[in-house]
């Protein structure tokens, strides 16, 4: 059995999230440019096998957990294709999707078949007017046909990521949680990082956790903190107190998860990361296609692991953003 990876702090890795394409349908404007965005060129986007054969690697180190992401994940031809070869690996226990759902709807069911489960939909607003503004297309229709259906088919669970902006998304969270008590579906704020793609964050634009729970708790009924909940899950958890529907918060920016953390990140472009905001990345691409050895693949993710920071630095004031933002890395 090949040694855990742990980083430098004990930190065990167990979680790969893989990010398949750095382009997307839609422009969320606190990830996205609305114009003019500069996509990777395809060639430099990593194959299905390439994929496939650094997860393998991955999982024989002791990665249990994998999670498809990008840009839009969707957008990559047979994504259901990729769930399957992945699934397929041993030792993989748990596999997940992201999306932001436009194309769900026509790909549910082989997603589905494919072995997937566990999906997560990016969704901020019932509103048709304010999913526009918020993503600049007209797209709210097509993501709600895929929610359903992803229902009908029995995916579970379902989680409806929204990002959480100060004097943006209030008026969304009363009916986002109806939405998802009245379906079974967690709905998780994510509070807005300084990864978007204009430079327009500030820490006055994050909406925290405590006000939310205030608002549903007010509006709706009670929020009781979940107990004994995993440490190492981003997410912390409330339940209603009447017993109907529970809602996420992942506070990256007011109460860090960093000392739990146990996630690398590799880019649709072969690139390996120990953080979401990690300021240095590690060539995966080009081992992958000069010819190394597993064992030199394997020596790569070691290194990335023992090279990891302690945790990001938003809350103090040297924090420099990393140069790509959240689309390109893989949120
Ligand atoms: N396109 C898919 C989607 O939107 O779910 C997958 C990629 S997207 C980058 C992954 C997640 O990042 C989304 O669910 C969205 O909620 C989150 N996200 C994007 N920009 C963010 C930001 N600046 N701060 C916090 N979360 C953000
Ligand atoms: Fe696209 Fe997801 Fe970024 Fe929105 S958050 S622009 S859906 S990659």
């Amino acid at each position: 059995m090949p040694a855990p990876l742990l980083d430098s702090f004990g930190r065990l890795h167990d979680n790969l999230r893989i990010s398949v394409t750095d382009r997307c349908n839609i422009r969320c404007y606190y990830c996205m440019p609305e114009h003019a965005v500069e996509f990777v060129p395809r060639s430099e986007i990593l194959s299905f096998e390439e994929i496939e054969r650094f997860a393998r690697i991955a999982v024989r180190l002791g990665i249990t957990k994998l999670r498809l992401t990008g840009g839009e994940p969707l957008l990559r031809r047979d994504l259901a294709g990729l769930v399957a070869r992945l699934g397929a690996i041993e030792g993989v226990r748990d596999l997940a999707l992201t999306t932001n759902g436009v194309l769900l709807a026509g790909q549910a069911e082989a997603l589905y078949r494919a072995g997937l489960r566990r999906i997560n939909v990016h969704l901020d607003t019932l509103d048709r007017e304010r999913f526009l503004s918020i993503t600049r297309r007209d797209e709210l229709g097509r993501i709600l046909e895929g929610i359903e259906a992803c229902r009908r088919l029995g995916f579970q669970p379902i989680k409806i990521n929204a990002v959480a902006v100060k004097n943006l998304a209030e008026p969304d969270i009363v009916p986002l949680a109806r939405f998802g008590r009245e379906r079974g579906i967690e709905i998780r704020y994510i509070e807005f990082m300084p990864l978007d793609a204009q430079g327009i964050w500030d820490r006055d634009k994050v909406l925290l956790a405590g006000d939310i729970v205030a608002t549903l708790s007010r509006e709706i009924c009670p929020l009781i903190e979940v107990p004994d909940q995993d440490p190492r899950a981003p997410a912390s958890q409330y339940r209603f107190s009447d017993g109907i529907g529970s809602i996420g918060f992942i506070a990256s920016v007011s109460q860090p998860f960093c000392l739990n953390c146990n996630r690398i990140r590799l880019t649709a472009d072969g690139h390996l990361r120990y953080c979401l905001f990690a300021l240095e990345e590690f060539g995966v691409k080009g081992l992958l296609r000069g010819g190394a050895t597993d064992g030199e693949i394997e020596a790569l993710i070691r290194s990335t692991v023992e090279k990891k920071w302690l945790g990001h630095e938003i809350n103090q004031g040297r924090f420099t953003p990393p140069p790509r933002p959240m689309y390109s890395i893989g949120g």
